[in-house]
Protein backbone atom coordinates (compact mmCIF):
# COMPACT_ATOMS: atom_id res chain seq x y z
CA UNK A 1 0.00 0.00 0.00
CA UNK A 2 1.28 3.33 -0.78
CA UNK A 3 1.67 5.81 1.74
CA UNK A 4 2.76 8.83 -0.36
CA UNK A 5 -1.63 10.13 0.62
CA UNK A 6 -0.47 10.01 4.42
CA UNK A 7 -0.92 13.05 6.30
CA UNK A 8 1.97 13.98 8.30
CA UNK A 9 0.65 15.89 11.18
CA UNK A 10 3.37 19.23 11.64
CA UNK A 11 4.11 20.81 14.33
CA UNK A 12 4.43 24.18 12.47
CA UNK A 13 2.13 27.01 12.03
CA UNK A 14 -0.83 27.42 11.41
CA UNK A 15 -1.74 24.98 13.98
CA UNK A 16 -5.18 22.92 14.14
CA UNK A 17 -6.54 23.73 17.06
CA UNK A 18 -10.54 22.68 16.15
CA UNK A 19 -11.21 19.15 16.36
CA UNK A 20 -15.08 19.77 16.81
CA UNK A 21 -15.54 21.26 14.00
CA UNK A 22 -13.73 18.72 11.96
CA UNK A 23 -10.82 16.41 12.36
CA UNK A 24 -8.04 14.97 9.73
CA UNK A 25 -8.51 11.51 8.57
CA UNK A 26 -6.41 9.18 10.25
CA UNK A 27 -4.01 7.74 8.24
CA UNK A 28 -4.43 4.16 8.81
CA UNK A 29 -8.20 5.06 7.90
CA UNK A 30 -7.36 6.47 4.52
CA UNK A 31 -5.16 2.92 4.26
CA UNK A 32 -8.23 1.04 4.82
CA UNK A 33 -10.33 3.39 2.38
CA UNK A 34 -7.99 3.24 -0.84
CA UNK A 35 -8.54 -0.49 -2.65
CA UNK A 36 -12.10 0.76 -2.66
CA UNK A 37 -11.87 3.45 -4.77
CA UNK A 38 -9.56 1.50 -7.14
CA UNK A 39 -9.67 -2.78 -7.70
CA UNK A 40 -12.60 -2.96 -4.84
CA UNK A 41 -15.08 -0.49 -6.58
CA UNK A 42 -18.65 -2.65 -6.97
CA UNK A 43 -21.87 -1.45 -5.89
CA UNK A 44 -22.50 -3.36 -2.49
CA UNK A 45 -26.15 -3.47 -3.90
CA UNK A 46 -24.71 -5.91 -7.21
CA UNK A 47 -25.54 -9.14 -5.22
CA UNK A 48 -24.60 -11.65 -7.99
CA UNK A 49 -20.38 -11.17 -9.02
CA UNK A 50 -17.82 -10.99 -6.75
CA UNK A 51 -17.40 -7.35 -7.63
CA UNK A 52 -20.80 -6.36 -5.37
CA UNK A 53 -19.77 -9.45 -2.66
CA UNK A 54 -16.55 -8.31 -1.76
CA UNK A 55 -18.29 -4.37 -1.58
CA UNK A 56 -21.10 -5.54 0.37
CA UNK A 57 -18.34 -7.97 3.19
CA UNK A 58 -16.29 -4.30 3.69
CA UNK A 59 -19.87 -2.48 4.39
CA UNK A 60 -21.02 -5.26 6.66
CA UNK A 61 -17.48 -5.46 8.74
CA UNK A 62 -17.90 -1.64 8.68
CA UNK A 63 -21.34 -1.72 10.03
CA UNK A 64 -20.02 -4.07 13.21
CA UNK A 65 -17.36 -1.70 13.72
CA UNK A 66 -20.25 1.04 13.70
CA UNK A 67 -22.52 -0.77 15.81
CA UNK A 68 -19.74 -1.84 18.05
CA UNK A 69 -18.79 1.32 19.41
CA UNK A 70 -22.35 1.84 20.61
CA UNK A 71 -22.87 -1.48 22.19
CA UNK A 72 -25.72 -1.75 19.52
CA UNK A 73 -26.40 -4.83 16.90
CA UNK A 74 -25.22 -4.54 13.39
CA UNK A 75 -28.57 -4.74 11.89
CA UNK A 76 -29.37 -1.21 13.98
CA UNK A 77 -27.22 0.67 11.86
CA UNK A 78 -27.82 2.53 8.62
CA UNK A 79 -25.48 4.81 6.94
CA UNK A 80 -26.35 7.73 5.71
CA UNK A 81 -24.06 10.77 4.63
CA UNK A 82 -23.62 12.20 8.17
CA UNK A 83 -25.43 13.50 11.25
CA UNK A 84 -27.28 16.31 9.86
CA UNK A 85 -29.12 13.56 7.23
CA UNK A 86 -29.12 11.25 10.25
CA UNK A 87 -31.02 13.72 12.35
CA UNK A 88 -33.68 14.71 9.83
CA UNK A 89 -33.89 10.97 9.45
CA UNK A 90 -34.64 10.25 12.87
CA UNK A 91 -36.91 13.35 13.75
CA UNK A 92 -39.06 13.55 10.71
CA UNK A 93 -39.32 9.98 10.10
CA UNK A 94 -40.45 9.35 14.04
CA UNK A 95 -43.25 12.09 13.46
CA UNK A 96 -44.32 10.53 10.35
CA UNK A 97 -44.31 7.19 11.81
CA UNK A 98 -45.86 7.97 15.38
CA UNK A 99 -47.48 11.42 14.71
CA UNK A 100 -51.11 9.84 15.11
CA UNK A 101 -49.97 9.15 19.05
CA UNK A 102 -48.43 12.60 19.67
CA UNK A 103 -46.56 15.51 18.20
CA UNK A 104 -44.92 17.20 21.04
CA UNK A 105 -41.45 17.37 21.14
CA UNK A 106 -39.02 17.92 23.48
CA UNK A 107 -35.52 19.35 22.75
CA UNK A 108 -32.97 21.87 23.90
CA UNK A 109 -31.59 25.28 22.97
CA UNK A 110 -28.02 24.43 22.81
CA UNK A 111 -28.76 21.75 20.30
CA UNK A 112 -26.84 22.13 17.05
CA UNK A 113 -28.44 23.76 13.92
CA UNK A 114 -29.51 20.52 12.34
CA UNK A 115 -31.64 19.47 14.90
CA UNK A 116 -33.19 23.16 15.86
CA UNK A 117 -33.97 23.03 11.99
CA UNK A 118 -35.32 19.83 12.17
CA UNK A 119 -38.15 21.12 15.01
CA UNK A 120 -38.88 24.39 13.75
CA UNK A 121 -39.74 22.11 10.55
CA UNK A 122 -41.75 19.97 12.36
CA UNK A 123 -43.55 22.39 14.06
CA UNK A 124 -44.66 24.13 10.77
CA UNK A 125 -45.90 20.94 10.09
CA UNK A 126 -48.50 20.75 13.19
CA UNK A 127 -46.16 19.72 16.28
CA UNK A 128 -45.51 21.70 19.36
CA UNK A 129 -41.90 21.76 20.60
CA UNK A 130 -40.11 22.35 23.63
CA UNK A 131 -37.24 24.18 23.62
CA UNK A 132 -35.44 23.58 27.19
CA UNK A 133 -33.01 25.98 28.21
CA UNK A 134 -29.62 24.69 29.66
CA UNK A 135 -28.48 25.49 32.38
CA UNK A 136 -25.40 27.93 32.93
CA UNK A 137 -23.12 24.76 32.55
CA UNK A 138 -24.77 24.28 29.15
CA UNK A 139 -25.86 20.80 30.39
CA UNK A 140 -29.70 19.58 30.41
CA UNK A 141 -30.80 16.79 33.05
CA UNK A 142 -33.18 14.10 33.76
CA UNK A 143 -35.40 16.74 35.91
CA UNK A 144 -35.29 19.61 33.11
CA UNK A 145 -36.72 17.08 30.56
CA UNK A 146 -39.21 15.16 32.92
CA UNK A 147 -40.57 18.57 33.82
CA UNK A 148 -41.73 19.66 29.63
CA UNK A 149 -42.74 15.74 29.24
CA UNK A 150 -47.06 15.82 28.39
CA UNK A 151 -49.01 12.78 27.67
CA UNK A 152 -48.56 13.41 23.98
CA UNK A 153 -44.60 14.07 24.04
CA UNK A 154 -43.40 11.48 21.14
CA UNK A 155 -40.03 12.36 20.67
CA UNK A 156 -36.94 14.05 22.91
CA UNK A 157 -33.97 15.04 21.06
CA UNK A 158 -31.23 15.69 23.52
CA UNK A 159 -27.52 15.54 22.36
CA UNK A 160 -25.44 13.67 23.96
CA UNK A 161 -22.16 16.25 24.13
CA UNK A 162 -22.16 19.80 23.15
CA UNK A 163 -19.76 20.86 19.55
CA UNK A 164 -19.26 24.53 21.42
CA UNK A 165 -18.80 23.65 24.89
CA UNK A 166 -18.27 20.19 25.40
CA UNK A 167 -20.65 19.84 28.05
CA UNK A 168 -21.68 15.83 28.22
CA UNK A 169 -25.77 15.98 28.85
CA UNK A 170 -27.53 13.39 31.45
CA UNK A 171 -28.31 10.82 28.69
CA UNK A 172 -28.21 7.74 30.99
CA UNK A 173 -31.17 10.20 33.17
CA UNK A 174 -32.72 11.67 30.29
CA UNK A 175 -33.06 7.74 28.45
CA UNK A 176 -34.54 6.32 31.57
CA UNK A 177 -36.61 8.93 31.76
CA UNK A 178 -38.16 8.26 28.20
CA UNK A 179 -38.44 4.93 28.68
CA UNK A 180 -40.58 5.13 31.57
CA UNK A 181 -43.17 7.69 29.53
CA UNK A 182 -42.62 5.98 26.32
CA UNK A 183 -41.30 8.61 24.70
CA UNK A 184 -38.75 7.93 21.88
CA UNK A 185 -35.17 9.22 22.74
CA UNK A 186 -32.99 10.30 19.94
CA UNK A 187 -29.46 11.63 20.53
CA UNK A 188 -27.07 13.69 18.71
CA UNK A 189 -23.54 11.85 19.72
CA UNK A 190 -21.50 13.62 16.87
CA UNK A 191 -19.18 14.76 19.33
CA UNK A 192 -19.13 11.68 21.86
CA UNK A 193 -18.80 8.70 20.12
CA UNK A 194 -14.73 7.98 19.47
CA UNK A 195 -14.45 10.72 22.83
CA UNK A 196 -16.42 9.15 25.55
CA UNK A 197 -18.05 5.71 26.09
CA UNK A 198 -21.41 5.16 24.49
CA UNK A 199 -23.66 2.40 25.48
CA UNK A 200 -27.19 2.52 23.60
CA UNK A 201 -28.24 -0.23 26.35
CA UNK A 202 -27.22 1.09 30.01
CA UNK A 203 -28.31 4.67 27.99
CA UNK A 204 -31.74 3.43 26.92
CA UNK A 205 -31.41 5.17 23.61
CA UNK A 206 -33.95 4.67 20.85
CA UNK A 207 -32.02 6.82 17.93
CA UNK A 208 -28.68 7.97 17.55
CA UNK A 209 -26.27 9.72 15.25
CA UNK A 210 -22.54 9.93 14.45
CA UNK A 211 -20.39 11.16 11.91
CA UNK A 212 -17.09 10.21 10.37
CA UNK A 213 -15.60 13.37 10.06
CA UNK A 214 -15.33 13.93 13.86
CA UNK A 215 -13.63 10.92 14.36
CA UNK A 216 -10.54 10.90 12.61
CA UNK A 217 -12.55 9.33 9.21
CA UNK A 218 -13.77 11.24 5.98
CA UNK A 219 -16.56 13.92 5.53
CA UNK A 220 -19.82 12.76 3.57
CA UNK A 221 -20.70 9.61 5.78
CA UNK A 222 -22.56 8.67 8.95
CA UNK A 223 -24.76 6.85 10.84
CA UNK A 224 -28.44 6.35 12.46
CA UNK A 225 -28.48 3.88 15.25
CA UNK A 226 -32.08 2.66 15.09
CA UNK A 227 -33.08 0.33 17.84
CA UNK A 228 -34.66 -2.71 17.33
CA UNK A 229 -36.10 -4.26 20.25
CA UNK A 230 -37.59 -3.18 23.40
CA UNK A 231 -38.70 -1.31 21.33
CA UNK A 232 -38.51 -1.84 17.71
CA UNK A 233 -38.29 2.03 16.26
CA UNK A 234 -39.85 2.32 13.05
CA UNK A 235 -39.01 4.96 10.35
CA UNK A 236 -40.54 6.88 7.18
CA UNK A 237 -37.99 6.92 4.97
CA UNK A 238 -36.62 10.08 4.00
CA UNK A 239 -35.13 9.01 0.66
CA UNK A 240 -37.47 6.90 -1.46
CA UNK A 241 -35.20 5.11 -3.76
CA UNK A 242 -34.13 1.29 -4.41
CA UNK A 243 -34.53 0.33 -0.60
CA UNK A 244 -31.01 0.17 0.47
CA UNK A 245 -30.42 0.26 4.14
CA UNK A 246 -33.46 -1.78 5.21
CA UNK A 247 -35.38 0.27 3.18
CA UNK A 248 -34.49 3.47 5.53
CA UNK A 249 -32.13 5.00 3.19
CA UNK A 250 -32.30 4.57 -0.42
CA UNK A 251 -29.14 5.38 -2.98
CA UNK A 252 -26.18 3.13 -3.89
CA UNK A 253 -23.23 3.25 -0.68
CA UNK A 254 -20.82 5.17 -0.24
CA UNK A 255 -18.34 2.07 0.28
CA UNK A 256 -15.14 3.73 0.79
CA UNK A 257 -16.65 6.27 3.19
CA UNK A 258 -18.72 3.73 4.89
CA UNK A 259 -14.95 1.70 5.12
CA UNK A 260 -13.34 4.92 6.35
CA UNK A 261 -15.94 5.27 9.24
CA UNK A 262 -15.71 1.57 10.74
CA UNK A 263 -11.81 1.93 10.62
CA UNK A 264 -12.37 5.04 12.41
CA UNK A 265 -15.09 3.54 14.54
CA UNK A 266 -12.79 0.58 15.00
CA UNK A 267 -9.37 2.72 15.99
CA UNK A 268 -11.38 5.12 18.16
CA UNK A 269 -12.68 2.18 20.25
CA UNK A 270 -9.55 0.17 20.92
CA UNK A 271 -7.49 4.07 22.00
CA UNK A 272 -10.23 5.71 23.85
CA UNK A 273 -8.69 5.24 27.11
CA UNK A 274 -5.05 6.59 25.69
CA UNK A 275 -6.62 9.13 24.09
CA UNK A 276 -8.75 10.49 26.64
CA UNK A 277 -5.84 10.87 29.29
CA UNK A 278 -3.44 12.37 26.82
CA UNK A 279 -6.66 14.76 25.19
CA UNK A 280 -7.28 15.50 29.12
CA UNK A 281 -3.70 16.25 29.73
CA UNK A 282 -3.30 18.62 26.77
CA UNK A 283 -6.17 20.62 27.47
CA UNK A 284 -5.54 21.14 31.23
CA UNK A 285 -2.16 22.24 30.46
CA UNK A 286 -3.19 24.62 27.58
CA UNK A 287 -6.06 26.14 30.41
CA UNK A 288 -3.28 26.55 33.03
CA UNK A 289 -1.32 28.01 30.52
CA UNK A 290 -3.53 30.44 29.53
CA UNK A 291 -4.96 31.30 33.30
CA UNK A 292 -2.01 31.35 34.52
CA UNK A 293 -1.06 34.24 33.06
CA UNK A 294 -4.29 36.35 32.28
CA UNK A 295 -6.76 37.67 34.34
CA UNK A 296 -10.63 38.15 33.28
CA UNK A 297 -10.56 34.92 31.90
CA UNK A 298 -13.83 32.59 32.22
CA UNK A 299 -14.35 28.72 31.77
CA UNK A 300 -17.85 28.38 29.48
CA UNK A 301 -19.08 24.87 30.20
CA UNK A 302 -19.25 22.34 32.71
CA UNK A 303 -15.82 21.25 34.79
CA UNK A 304 -17.77 18.01 36.04
CA UNK A 305 -19.55 16.94 32.96
CA UNK A 306 -17.20 17.39 29.64
CA UNK A 307 -15.40 16.09 26.57
CA UNK A 308 -11.89 15.56 26.95
CA UNK A 309 -10.34 17.52 24.41
CA UNK A 310 -13.03 20.83 24.10
CA UNK A 311 -11.70 24.15 25.91
CA UNK A 312 -14.07 26.97 25.30
CA UNK A 313 -12.56 30.54 26.88
CA UNK A 314 -13.86 33.90 26.85
CA UNK A 315 -11.93 36.88 27.51
CA UNK A 316 -13.19 40.04 29.20
CA UNK A 317 -12.04 43.18 27.57
CA UNK A 318 -11.15 41.94 24.31
CA UNK A 319 -13.18 42.79 21.07
CA UNK A 320 -13.59 39.12 19.43
CA UNK A 321 -12.55 39.69 16.06
CA UNK A 322 -9.55 41.60 17.24
CA UNK A 323 -8.45 38.26 19.03
CA UNK A 324 -9.43 35.79 16.42
CA UNK A 325 -7.20 38.10 13.81
CA UNK A 326 -4.48 38.33 16.13
CA UNK A 327 -4.39 34.52 16.60
CA UNK A 328 -4.71 33.97 13.38
CA UNK A 329 -1.98 31.16 13.00
CA UNK A 330 -4.06 28.56 15.25
CA UNK A 331 -7.17 27.68 13.47
CA UNK A 332 -9.77 27.85 16.77
CA UNK A 333 -13.72 28.61 16.51
CA UNK A 334 -15.20 31.27 18.50
CA UNK A 335 -19.00 29.33 18.72
CA UNK A 336 -20.04 26.65 16.66
CA UNK A 337 -18.16 25.87 12.77
CA UNK A 338 -21.35 25.78 11.40
CA UNK A 339 -22.74 29.35 12.04
CA UNK A 340 -19.32 31.08 12.51
CA UNK A 341 -19.96 32.77 9.50
CA UNK A 342 -22.38 35.03 11.32
CA UNK A 343 -21.61 37.74 13.36
CA UNK A 344 -24.58 36.53 15.52
CA UNK A 345 -23.05 35.23 19.53
CA UNK A 346 -23.13 31.77 19.45
CA UNK A 347 -26.85 30.76 19.91
CA UNK A 348 -25.62 27.86 22.85
CA UNK A 349 -23.60 30.88 25.09
CA UNK A 350 -26.84 32.66 24.48
CA UNK A 351 -28.79 29.79 25.99
CA UNK A 352 -26.55 29.76 28.93
CA UNK A 353 -26.86 33.17 29.29
CA UNK A 354 -23.47 34.14 29.19
CA UNK A 355 -23.49 37.83 27.93
CA UNK A 356 -23.30 38.93 24.37
CA UNK A 357 -19.67 40.28 25.45
CA UNK A 358 -18.24 37.47 26.41
CA UNK A 359 -19.94 35.07 24.00
CA UNK A 360 -18.49 37.53 21.57
CA UNK A 361 -15.30 36.90 22.91
CA UNK A 362 -15.21 33.45 23.39
CA UNK A 363 -12.73 30.67 21.57
CA UNK A 364 -13.57 26.81 21.57
CA UNK A 365 -10.10 25.53 21.44
CA UNK A 366 -10.17 22.01 20.37
CA UNK A 367 -7.36 19.26 21.49
CA UNK A 368 -7.36 15.35 19.17
CA UNK A 369 -5.56 13.07 18.42
CA UNK A 370 -2.31 15.23 16.54
CA UNK A 371 -2.77 17.87 18.68
CA UNK A 372 1.16 17.99 20.91
CA UNK A 373 2.05 19.59 23.65
CA UNK A 374 4.22 22.27 21.67
CA UNK A 375 1.56 23.18 20.22
CA UNK A 376 -0.49 23.98 22.97
CA UNK A 377 2.35 25.80 24.49
CA UNK A 378 2.84 27.50 21.46
CA UNK A 379 -1.21 28.49 20.91
CA UNK A 380 -1.03 29.76 24.38
CA UNK A 381 1.87 32.14 24.02
CA UNK A 382 0.25 33.46 21.10
CA UNK A 383 -3.34 34.17 22.49
CA UNK A 384 -1.78 35.53 26.09
CA UNK A 385 0.63 37.90 24.28
CA UNK A 386 -2.54 39.16 21.78
CA UNK A 387 -5.30 39.61 24.94
CA UNK A 388 -2.50 41.22 26.59
CA UNK A 389 -1.89 43.79 23.41
CA UNK A 390 -5.26 44.17 23.55
CA UNK A 391 -6.05 45.19 26.82
CA UNK A 392 -3.20 47.47 26.72
CA UNK A 393 -5.40 49.33 24.21
CA UNK A 394 -8.23 48.98 26.13
CA UNK A 395 -9.62 51.84 28.64
CA UNK A 396 -11.60 49.80 30.32
CA UNK A 397 -9.25 47.59 31.06
CA UNK A 398 -7.54 50.07 32.45
CA UNK A 399 -10.03 51.19 34.39
CA UNK A 400 -10.67 48.28 35.88
CA UNK A 401 -7.04 47.75 36.77
CA UNK A 402 -7.22 51.20 38.30
CA UNK A 403 -10.18 49.52 40.67
CA UNK A 404 -13.10 51.33 39.10
CA UNK A 405 -16.32 49.50 39.41
CA UNK A 406 -17.41 49.56 36.05
CA UNK A 407 -20.93 48.70 36.69
CA UNK A 408 -20.73 51.61 38.72
CA UNK A 409 -19.87 54.16 35.74
CA UNK A 410 -22.27 56.46 34.64
CA UNK A 411 -20.92 56.04 30.87
CA UNK A 412 -24.19 59.08 29.76
CA UNK A 413 -22.25 61.72 31.75
CA UNK A 414 -19.31 63.84 31.69
CA UNK A 415 -18.28 65.44 28.63
N1 LIG B 1 -24.36 17.67 15.31
C1 LIG B 1 -23.28 18.12 15.95
C2 LIG B 1 -23.26 18.19 17.44
C3 LIG B 1 -22.17 18.56 15.21
O1 LIG B 1 -21.09 19.01 15.85
C4 LIG B 1 -22.23 18.51 13.78
C5 LIG B 1 -21.13 19.02 12.97
O2 LIG B 1 -20.81 20.16 12.95
C6 LIG B 1 -23.40 18.01 13.18
C7 LIG B 1 -24.44 17.60 13.98
C8 LIG B 1 -23.50 17.90 11.70
O3 LIG B 1 -22.78 16.77 11.25
P1 LIG B 1 -22.47 16.49 9.72
O4 LIG B 1 -21.35 17.41 9.37
O5 LIG B 1 -22.04 15.05 9.68
O6 LIG B 1 -23.71 16.71 8.95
Amino acid sequence: MSTSHSISPSASAPIYMDYQATTPVDPRVLNEMLPYFGQSFGNAASRNHAFGWNAEAAVENAREEVAKILGASSKEIVFTSGSTEAINLAMKGIVEMYGEKGRHIITCEAEHKAVLDTAKHLEKHGCEVTYLKPGRDGRTTAADVAAAMRPDTVLVAIMWANNEVGTVNDIRGIGALCKEKGAFFFTDATQAVGKIPVDVEADHVDLLCLSAHKVYGPKGVGALYVRRRNPRVRLVAQMDGGGHERGMRSGTLNVPGIVGLGAACRIAREELASETERAIALRDRLEANITSRLDHVHFNGSREHRLPGCLNLSFSYVEGESLLMGINDIAVSSGSACTSASLEPSHVLRAMDVGDELAHSSIRFGIGRFTTEAEVDYAADRLVDVVKRLRAMSPLYEMVQEGIDLSTVNWQGGH
